[in-house]
């Protein structure tokens, strides 16, 4: 099977969201944003209000237990490339199914 991922700044994402005006943004749980925040240093935005899957790939996490609000990623456009892969090749233990 063939999965669309969005590559940005060398963090993988396997799912996200589409503004009517062309602008993407995706959820990231609070220990992704904890390792990633070096990487997005104008990207977060600590909107405290996303409960869905965390959308790093690879990573499950929800914010179902409302003791960890997920972040907003806003991404900068100029970095975001759209990849498609077969979903094996990437060496992971918690795959999304979602496609
Ligand atoms: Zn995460």
């Amino acid at each position: 099977m063939i999965v669309k991922l969005l590559k940005y700044k060398g963090i993988i994402f396997d799912d996200w969201a589409e503004n009517e005006d062309g602008s993407i943004w995706a959820e990231m749980c609070a220990e992704c944003a904890e390792q990633y925040k070096n990487i997005l240093t104008n990207e977060l935005d600590d909107g405290g209000t996303a409960r869905g899957s965390c959308s790093v790939y690879g990573c499950n996490h929800t914010g179902e237990d409302n003791e960890t609000a997920h972040y907003y990623v806003d991404f900068n456009m100029e970095y975001v490339e759209f990849i498609e892969e077969e979903d094996n090749i990437l060496e992971c233990c918690s795959v999304s199914t979602k496609y």
